[in-house]
Order: C-alpha cells, then structure tokens, then sequence
C-alpha cells in the first residue's frame, strides 16, 4: 500500500511544487514508484513535469469529481506518474463546497489507486482551502516545507491547527512525516536563528537533509525537469536525494 504524503504549507513560495517534482523524481530513480497528484490550479507542479497545461485532455479535477479513469487522466514522465492541473481545478474546489461528505473525495478516490504505487505525493495550493483539506484527510503524513525566514513559524501555527482539526474529525492517524528546510542559506544569521527554533520546537521531526538555495533549482522547472535530469551534479540535486533516501529510511525501516 503507498505512502500518501501531503506537501503543504499555505505560506506562498516556500517551495511546496519543487519539493514535490524533485522528490517524486528522487523517488523515481531510486526504484520507487511515484505517484504526484497536482492539487493546485495554478499548475506549477504540471509544468514542471515537462506537461503543458494549456493542452490537457484532462485534468485531477476530472478524476476527482467526474470519475474519470485514473489511466486516462494519468501523465508518465521518466521517473513518476502526473495527475495533472490547471485553472480548471478551481472547478472541484467550487464542486466539492457544495457536497456532503467532501472532505472525504479524495481519500476515496484514491483508495482505488494508491496500491499501485509505493508513494504518492500531493502538491497543494498555498491556502488551506477545501483541497488542501482533502489531501489532508487523503494522507498518512504531512511533509511541510518552511522557507527560514523572519514569518516562517507564524503561519505554521495556522497550519498545526489544522491538522490538529483533521486529526480529530477525520483522520485520527495523520503525523507530521517533517519539516523540511527549503532554500536553506547557512550564510545568515536569521536562516541560522529559524533553523535552531524549528529543531527546538519540532525535535527530530525536522529532516536532516537541507535544501540549498541553489538557482539550478530554479531552472529546472523552465526546462520542465526536475533536478536529477537537468544537472544531477548540482547541489540541488544531491540534496533532494538526500531527502528521498531519509524518506525511504523513514516509511521502510522505521514505520513497517
Ligand atoms: P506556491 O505557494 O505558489 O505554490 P511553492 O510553495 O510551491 O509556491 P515553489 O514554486 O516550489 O514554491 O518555489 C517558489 C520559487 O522559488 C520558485 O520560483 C522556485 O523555482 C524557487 N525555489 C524553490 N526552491 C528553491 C531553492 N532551493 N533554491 C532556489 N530557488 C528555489
Ligand atoms: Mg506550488
């Protein structure tokens, strides 16, 4: 049975899509089949599989709210499956607003699917709307990128609370899988400060692996690649699969 991972954090740009596309192609290639659904109508995890998302025959909204079959919605890449999105997502969030039982759609949806893959990563939109609600109540674990700056643990709150409230009405066995240090400048001071809180706060449920601010990783995406196929030498690269590996270690050895 897969391992379904939510990649949130409603704090924008603080590198929910690379962490996804990065670390389902570290996945990938590590023998790992992958599953990445893209749950944000902004589609930045669609394009940067290398999928244009003005040319989709169909989109996880279809899927999702319209039972359209997994395999026909279902993008291969090199090293992961695409569940892909555009602005047309924005029409399951409306859809499932006026349905009982909505926080549930994707959690049965994808009970169908998920023995079919060893991990399945969810990219959600940077707002804890009814989406992210759903890849929350759909997951065994939350992954959470937090950027180290100044405004970094504020909007974590908002975001503990909600998963507290999923836990409790809706997923009794949702954790926190970790917090994952994402454009990580060891350079400055406030990097250095943030960094020490979150360990202080969260213990070992911070990620050893650190992701390097590196602009490799920031031009991936544009080639629609991710990292380990667009320089595998760089920094970035070796640094997602640092965390694949602690990923692996962590829902293969520890948690069996
Ligand atoms: P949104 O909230 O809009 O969905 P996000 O949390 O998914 O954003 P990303 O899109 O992954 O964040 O990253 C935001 C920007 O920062 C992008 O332009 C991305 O290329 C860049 N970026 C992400 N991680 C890194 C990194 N480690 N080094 C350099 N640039 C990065
Ligand atoms: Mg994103």
């Amino acid at each position: 049975m897969g391992k379904v991972l939510a990649v949130t954090n409603q704090k924008g740009g603080v590198g929910k899509t690379t962490t996804c596309v990065n670390l389902a192609a570290s996945l990938g290639l590590l023998g790992r089949k992958v599953l990445l659904i893209d749950l944000d109508p902004q589609g930045n995890a669609t394009t940067g599989s290398g999928v244009n998302k003005g040319k989709l025959a169909h989109t996880v909204c279809d899927w999702l709210i319209d039972a359209v079959p997994l395999d026909r919605v279902l993008v291969h890449t090199d090293t992961y499956d695409l569940l892909p999105a555009n602005s047309d997502v924005t029409a399951a969030e409306v859809a499932l607003l006026g349905e009982e039982g909505a926080e549930q759609r994707l959690r049965t949806v994808l009970a169908g699917a998920r023995g079919s893959f060893d991990y399945v990563l969810i990219d959600c939109p940077p707002t804890l709307n009814m989406l992210t609600i759903n890849a929350l109540v759909a997951a065994d674990a939350v992954l959470i990128p937090v950027q180290c700056e100044f405004y970094a643990l504020e909007g974590l709150t908002g975001l503990l609370e909600t998963i507290e409230g999923v836990r409790t009405r809706a997923n009794p066995g949702l954790y926190i899988e970790g917090l994952l240090r994402t454009m990580y400048d060891p350079r400055t001071g406030l990097t250095r400060d943030v960094s020490r809180q979150l360990i202080a706060h969260f213990g070992a449920r911070v990620y050893r692996t650190v992701i390097p601010r590196n602009v490799r990783l920031a031009e991936a995406p544009s080639h629609g690649l991710p990292i380990a196929c667009y320089d595998r030498a760089s920094r970035g690269s070796a640094a997602y699969e640092a965390l694949a590996v602690e990923v692996i270690r962590h829902s293969e050895t520890e948690r069996v």
